[in-house]
């Protein structure tokens, strides 16, 4: 599960932006936003945040994940459609002359200190 390895990254970039900010206290809550095609599941992050975040200033943080949506943008019949899953052809019209913007990302949108 390679969650795992990506959870305890998150958790040390965490530690080291607080630690940075000269903050001191618990995270209340934390805000992820991770693309649909990024191949990575929420609930497998959540659950390796229970995990990991045991004995560090996240143990009693609210894991809060938006999961971003992929567009696909045809070049053949102009049109844009959210997709799930990666695609080689545009839904509509079948051509191969597409683009595929977002869904692939994985950021720390915010981190909330509880004073
Ligand atoms: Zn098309």
């Amino acid at each position: 599960m390679h969650e795992l390895s990506i959870v305890e990254a998150l958790i040390e970039q965490v530690q080291e932006e607080v630690r940075r900010a000269g903050v001191e206290g618990k995270i209340a809550k934390l805000e992820l936003s991770i693309g649909r095609l990024s191949g990575v599941n929420a609930d497998s992050i959540r659950f390796a945040f229970d995990l990991l975040s045991s004995d560090t200033i996240l143990a009693e943080s609210e894991i809060v994940i938006h999961e971003s949506k992929a567009v696909c943008r045809c070049n053949s019949c102009r049109s844009e459609t959210e997709i799930d899953d990666l695609l080689s052809q545009c839904p509509r019209c079948a051509s191969d002359d597409i683009a595929i913007d977002g869904g692939r990302e994985l950021l720390l949108q915010s981190i909330d200190v509880e004073e």
